[in-house]
């Protein structure tokens, strides 16, 4: 890690100057109002005439370990779609979920993200082949004991250990550890509340899945009195700013109410849940308003097929619009803020905004594109008319992770990828 100088970037429709200290924006202003020095490591200085930048970006809903399982339930009810997973996760090993998650990191680095919060088994997999790759990823023991006492007792006990054993290195190395519980529908009520309780008195985020499809919600309130699965998680006292939860598609005024009330982070998956025939209505300005923070995710390869953000973005500013017969839902800055900063705000890190002080996560575009020859706003292009081929280079945690669509370890990621492939699938 050293120094970087971005000359005559635009940043926010100015001609600008980025200076990267370390792993960190050390100074921020016009064209030639900052100067490089040496420090120890690298030291560079890169004339960015006709580029753009962005902030990474946060994906705040991975399994990135199911990277290798694009493509094998096709056009099925998500319940018969979970079966087949859960069917093939049975042999799930280090090997395939490193391989699989480096795999989903150069397609993530190639869409401008720099930071993503996963959810799968063995996140020291995931851990390190994210590391490895140079990104920030989010994860921690996820906990499924599909209400079995046994399995819940054990899983327990691992959880602990693993916490002991993982939290404070990955800390160290700038990831986050964040604890999991897959859904109230695979969980049981006293793990849930073991969990939450764990990840309070830890100071970590507990990352769940939460009222994804119509027929969770029914099955909720046949189970418990009619409550939804918002307000059973409410009653149970486990909704707080520490929650991130996945989806929260099926909602109620009260719901949305309540996700507001306690700071939930509502993470809006909107490729997933179209594919998944989940459903459409995602009630954004309606949480925005309520007081929950609203961010954005992609879910797994297995679900919306890739993990890109800008694609994710336009996706689901086109179904607000859509469906609400109103061209004035979700704006462009919203949308952004959604995608970066929003998503930093969740996970409690300095980040997702290009600004001194704040962790060096940097998207650079390339504005010699057809999708930029235009009077109207870079966002706008970029958002609507561009695709992910427009990000030239990328910087996380103050260091290239991409120069000009290359990433070093690319071959050999793809390569090892089909090699696992073809040996456990
Ligand atoms: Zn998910």
């Amino acid at each position: 890690m050293g120094t970087i100088l971005l000359k005559n970037i635009t940043v926010d429709g100015l001609q600008s100057d980025i200076l990267v200290v370390g792993n960190r924006i050390d100074r921020t202003g016009p064209a030639g109002s900052c100067t490089a020095w040496p420090v120890a490591g690298e030291f560079e200085v890169l004339e960015c005439s006709g580029k753009a930048a962005l902030p990474g970006f946060i994906n705040m809903h991975t399994h990135s370990g199911m990277s290798l399982m694009r493509g094998v339930g096709e056009d099925m009810p998500l319940e018969e779609w979970l079966q087949k997973i859960w069917k093939l996760e049975e042999g799930v090993c280090y090997p395939l979920v490193h391989d699989a998650v480096r795999l989903a990191c150069v397609e993530m680095i190639k869409s401008g993200t720099t930071t993503f919060n996963d959810q799968y088994w063995l996140s020291e997999a995931c851990h390190d082949a994210a590391v490895s790759m140079g990104m920030r990823p989010s994860m921690g023991y996820d906990l499924l004991d599909m209400c079995d006492p046994l399995t819940a007792a054990r899983q327990k006990d691992e959880c602990e250990e693993h916490y002991e054993k993982y939290s404070k290195l990955w800390k160290d190395d700038g990831s986050i550890y964040t604890l999991s519980f897959h859904a109230i529908y695979t969980v049981t009520e006293k793990m849930m509340l073991w969990a939450s309780e764990f990840a309070r008195s830890h100071g970590i985020k507990l990352h769940i899945h939460l009222s994804e499809t119509r027929t969770e919600v029914e099955n909720c309130k046949k189970a418990h009195g009619g409550l939804t699965p918002v307000e059973y998680l409410a009653e149970l006292g486990i909704l707080g700013p520490e929650v991130l939860a996945a989806h929260t598609l099926w909602l109620t005024e009260h719901d949305v109410e309540l996700l507001g009330r306690y700071r939930v982070n509502c993470i809006h998956n909107v490729n997933s849940n179209l594919k998944l025939a989940s459903g459409h209505r995602f009630l954004c300005s309606e949480l925005l308003q309520a007081g929950a923070n609203v961010c954005l995710g992609t879910d797994s390869t297995a679900s919306s097929n890739n993990l890109d953000m800008p694609e994710a973005m336009k996706t689901a500013a086109l179904l607000q619009k859509g469906w609400r017969l109103d061209t004035s839902a979700l704006p462009l800055q919203e949308l952004l803020d959604m995608a970066t900063v929003n998503g930093a705000k969740a996970l409690g890190i300095d980040a997702g905004a290009i600004r001194p002080g704040a962790l060096a996560d940097i998207a650079i575009i390339d504005t010699d594109h057809s999708w930029f020859v235009s009077p109207g706003p870079f966002l706008a292009n970029f958002i609507y008319a561009a695709h992910s081929e427009c990000i030239d280079s990328l910087i996380c945690n103050g260091r290239f992770v991409m120069r000009r669509r290359e990433i070093a370890a690319e071959e050999e990621v793809k390569a090892a990828a089909r090699r696992t492939i073809s040996k456990y699938y």
